[in-house]
């Protein structure tokens, strides 16, 4: 009877033992989903100075500020908030595959995009143009491009455009991101570089006046909150968030923080725009 009982005895031990050991390793690794639990993964840019900016470890910009205030009215504070990076390319695959819950990576919203995921917003309007050389003269619109080399991002909508607008008088070469672009027109490689005003008005200021943004904007980028496809009710809480940020002033604040020595002026004609998307 009693070999009986610490056999059992034993066994028992053993049990806990194993519970343990698996109790332990889920409480290290939060059972497989990191230091994640509990938190938003946001995706952002972390080279577009004023917009998604990784500096010494922090996030600044204005998507950064915009996803700050959304995720606090969401019920998270900064120190819940997983920044992700979301290259132009990467973005819907990070949100079909589940990588990040919302995107703000100057992500406009588009009728393309929208076979892939949904969007919230729109938070802002830009309009794509073009950063040339200080000295260059030869271009002072998109009437100016015919013989031109080009630099833009893969998987962007300013890419799209070229491709679609320009396509048989001007050379185009893909970067996987803009810092890289604005490179290749430092070194002469490239005449021009072209995306979002507010991006390549990040960048001339970002090289202390040896690029210059042109000026003349020639389409209509609608900034969204990238998320899962169809997920409405969280669309429409992002979208209250927004209506917010507006109403508060924050938003306002954020534009010009962010652009600030820039010169850069928001086209008032379009902002700020209404958030009604994804409802
Ligand atoms: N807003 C454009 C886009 O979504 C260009 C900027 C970017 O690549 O993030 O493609």
């Amino acid at each position: 009877m009693n070999r009986v009982k610490t056999a059992l005895a034993r066994l028992w031990k053993r049990l806990l033992a194993a519970v343990c050991v698996v109790a332990c390793i889920c409480s290290v690794a939060a059972c497989g989903s990191g230091d994640e639990t509990g938190k938003i993964r946001i995706g952002i840019k972390f080279d577009q100075p004023g917009l998604g900016f990784k500096k010494s470890g922090t996030y600044v910009g204005f998507d950064v500020d915009v996803a700050k205030y959304v995720a606090k009215q969401l019920g998270y504070s900064e120190d819940e908030i997983v920044w992700k990076e979301a290259p132009s390319k990467q973005r819907e695959a990070m949100l079909q595959n589940g990588d990040v819950d919302m995107i703000l990576a100057t992500y406009s919203i588009t009728d393309a995009r929208k076979n892939a995921v949904s969007f919230a917003g729109p938070y802002f309007v830009a309009g794509q143009d073009l950063l040339v050389r200080r000295d260059d003269t030869s271009i002072k619109g998109p009437e100016d491009l015919n013989g031109k080399r080009l630099c833009s991002v893969t998987g962007s909508t300013s890419a799209t455009t070229v491709k679609e607008k320009f396509a048989n008088e001007v050379q185009l070469m893909e970067q996987p991101g803009y810092a890289e672009c604005a490179t290749a027109l430092f070194s002469g490689i490239v005449d021009a570089v072209t995306t979002d005003d507010i991006i390549l008005a990040g960048l001339a200021s970002a090289s202390r006046g040896k690029l210059k943004v042109v000026g003349k904007p020639f389409t209509q980028e609608y900034y969204g909150v990238g998320i899962k496809k169809g997920d409405k009710a969280f669309a429409k809480k992002i979208n209250a968030a927004i209506e917010s940020m507006i109403k508060d002033g924050a938003w306002q604040r954020a534009v010009e923080d962010n652009t600030k020595g820039t010169g850069y002026k928001p086209n008032a004609q379009y902002n700020p725009p209404k958030p009604t998307e994804g409802e």
